[in-house]
């Protein structure tokens, strides 16, 4: 089986490493290919992605170390697409096409950013109804494909991060069921890989990847396919917990299928 990572983040947005220390890092791993993905361009939240001046020189460092280590492992040269950014994802290898913002009137809602900021969004723009926030997350989820033009799609319930155990809402809500599947089912016309991501296993405790479980299986009866990535912000947390998710991915195939 290929060993790949391709959701990775560096100090060219939020990340902590630069490029050659992931590449390394991936080297020491054993993988065969290294992709990078930071945030794309959103002129509205400068916080977390890359600076609109820094893409060139972000393309040209993937390009050098493409081919200083080319005897050693694949890069790749991606961008996490947000569906609000405003630059386009032309000039990269592959784009994960990812939703971040919950747009609420002319506010833009962060979904990933904290707790205390989605339980403060949720209280003051939609009533203390985390469905009906979820439900607005859903449906702008379902066009990611078609507007970020998504080779994969990023941290697709990303919504449920804080959801642990289902300590906010109820995962099992029909509303919630019905979102979300609609977004499967118009992402599916345009685009078929979801990534399973352990980003928020590593970074917030999370028991699960991102998928749900329930959601997995609906995207792989629909005929959708899937690649595991850790969504890293860090060297220690490329490739985390794959063998683990993998491992029970797959067991759950096995049961599914006797
Ligand atoms: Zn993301
Ligand atoms: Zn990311």
């Amino acid at each position: 089986m290929r060993y790949f990572d391709l959701h990775v983040h560096t100090v060219f947005s939020d990340g902590k490493n630069t490029p050659e220390e992931m590449v390394n890092a991936a080297i020491d791993r054993g993988m065969d290919a290294i992709g990078f993905s930071d945030h794309s361009y959103t002129s509205f939240d400068g916080t977390y992605c890359i600076k609109k001046e820094a893409i060139p020189a972000y393309i040209a460092e993937i390009g050098r170390l493409r081919e200083k280590y080319a005897d050693r492992i694949r890069v790749l040269c991606g961008i996490e697409q947000d569906y609000y950014s405003d630059y386009p994802p032309d000039e990269f290898d592959y784009r994960i096409g990812s939703l971040h913002y919950v747009k609420a009137g002319d506010a833009m809602l962060s979904v990933d950013h904290s707790e205390e900021g989605m339980i403060d969004h949720v209280s003051r723009y939609f009533g203390g109804s985390y469905i009906d926030f979820a439900v607005s997350y859903f449906g702008t989820v379902a066009g990611v494909a078609e507007v970020t033009g998504a080779d994969i799609i990023g941290h697709f319930d990303l919504v449920s991060k804080f959801n642990e155990g289902g300590r906010l809402f109820d995962e099992g809500d029909p509303r919630y069921r019905e979102a979300w599947k609609a977004a499967v089912d118009r992402i599916m016309r345009t685009c078929r890989v979801f990534e399973i991501n352990t980003g928020a296993m590593k970074r917030c405790g999370r028991s699960t990847p991102y998928p749900s479980p329930e959601i997995r299986e609906y995207i792989r009866e629909k005929g959708g396919r899937f690649i595991l990535s850790s969504d890293a912000h860090s060297t220690d947390s490329l490739g985390f917990a794959f063998e683990r998710v993998r491992d029970r991915t797959v067991a759950r195939r096995f049961e599914f299928r006797r």
